[in-house]
């Protein structure tokens, strides 16, 4: 079924359109209506941005399989049931689950060449800033837009970490870069995507990022559970299991720029899809999103600011959580998911077995240190630094390598992170010494290398 919802207009070219969209239909609005249809139809005219085809896609993947449409709606059967063993549960909600993330980039810049106002092929730095905002979201880091103080704002504990290791068990950045002759995909075009660049998605989520044909910014698919007999899931469409993003609004800097969605949180609105989340409205007028505390809405807020709006469902007035991640509304009015979502999505690692398996083939964390440990070395058969570092806890630190002059040649931040091992590419190096610096809020220590 595909949803009659209203789009959402280009910012910049149809703000009028936007606050008409936040009024009930009245007469003299049709005329209004007519009028920017036909301005529609003008040359130049823009098409409207939609925040998220997701719904959209997963209409079209249980239309062509029905078995990944019982499957779907199993694990919702699965969800809704009582839990066991609650407090259990709760215990295990406090434990911080690390999902390996690879980014495909699928570009059309036949030099390779990165960066550029119009180029998908976007920088490493943007990769970074993308994968800092899923750690400030799904962790609700103070001082951050994914911090606040409404009641039911919580702490997901999921920190997202680009994969330092290929299917292969090769050293890797996380980042794969695929030329293609075609300049943009529909979102019915997920499997061309997926035959370009595809990391099995029982290890790894996989983030394509190109450029999307027509009106959406971003789509993911909802994790599955089948009850066929002898089947664990559905397994014809483990290929398309991942989040395609537009170039143009992953990551909050570089081409990260269009429209409202500016700040990253296109890719934290569909990875809680792809964990299973739902609209806050239930994709109907009113409709069930299966989690409690977040108050019903009539449909998403569609406007460009972050006013206050509210819902009238079964007769009460309610107000909008427009700030949780699954509403429609500007990134930067976002910054909550709620104690219900993270439960829903705790519980989605424990039913979806591809989901599962992934949080389980993480394997052993490194050891925490009191004080911040740092070892760099060339990897003798890649292009890689292979940095590591051991520390406390959870922290944010910020990684940087200059050259013997001094001059910074690789820069990256990570929002929060545990001891981990954190591979640098340095293809694009000369050879010489090089010195490695990495800085906690409290600690800093630099290492020397020398890159032959
Ligand atoms: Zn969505």
């Amino acid at each position: 079924m595909m949803l009659n919802k209203k789009p959402l207009p280009d910012p910049y070219t149809h703000a009028v359109c936007n606050r008409f969209a936040a009024y009930r239909p009245q007469p003299v609005y049709y005329f209004l209506l007519i009028a920017l249809i036909a301005i529609s139809c003008l040359p130049g005219y823009t098409q409207p941005l939609r925040r998220c085809g997701a719904q959209q896609q997963d209409s079209l993947l249980k239309a062509r399989n029905p078995a990944y449409a019982r499957a779907r709606a199993h694990l919702q059967e699965l969800l809704s049931q009582p839990t066991a063993g609650n407090r259990k549960k709760a215990a295990q909600a406090e434990v911080t689950l690390i999902i390996p993330v690879v980014v495909h980039v699928i570009h059309n810049t036949p030099s390779g060449e990165m960066g550029g106002s119009e180029n998908a092929n976007i920088t490493d730095r943007q990769i970074f800033s993308q994968l800092d905002v899923l750690n400030e979201d799904y962790q609700r880091k103070a001082n951050t837009n994914g911090f606040n103080t409404h009641p039911a704002g919580a702490n997901v504990n999921i920190e997202f970490r680009l994969a330092n290791l290929d299917p292969q068990g090769r050293r890797s950045t996380g980042i794969t870069r695929t030329y293609s002759t075609k300049t943009s995909y529909a979102t019915y075009e997920v499997d061309k995507l997926a035959n370009l660049a595809y990391w099995p998605s029982d290890q790894y989520l996989n983030i394509w990022v190109t450029r999307i044909t027509g009106e959406f910014i971003g789509y993911a698919q909802f994790p599955d559970a089948s009850n066929e007999p002898g089947l664990a899931e559905y397994n014809g469409l483990e290929k398309t299991d991942g989040v395609v993003i537009d170039f143009q609004n992953f990551g909050r800097e570089g081409t990260a720029s269009r429209g409202p969605y500016n700040l990253g949180r296109t890719t934290t609105h569909e990875v809680g899809h792809w964990l299973g989340l739902l609209h806050t409205w239930g994709d109907e007028d009113c409709g069930n999103d299966y989690c409690p505390d977040t108050p019903p809405a009539f449909g998403p807020n569609e406007t460009l600011t972050c006013d206050q709006t509210t819902s009238r469902c079964s007769g009460v007035s309610t107000r909008n959580m427009i700030e949780n991640y699954l509403d429609y509304s500007p990134d930067r009015c976002m910054n909550i998911f709620t104690q219900d979502q993270k439960d829903r999505i705790r519980r989605v690692l424990e039913l979806s077995p591809r989901r599962k398996k992934l949080i389980e083939s993480v394997g052993e964390l490194l050891p925490e240190r009191e004080a911040l440990e740092v070892t760099v070395e060339k990897n003798p058969a890649f292009e890689l630094l292979e940095l590591q570092v051991l520390l406390k806890g959870a922290q944010p630190i910020h990684i940087e390598v200059a050259d013997a002059m001094g001059k910074v040649v690789f820069e990256k931040n990570i929002a929060s992170t545990r001891s981990g091992e954190f591979p640098i590419d340095i293809t694009s190096l000369r050879q010489g010494m090089y010195f490695v610096r990495v800085r906690t809020p409290t600690e800093s220590q630099v290492k020397r290398v020398l890159v032959l």
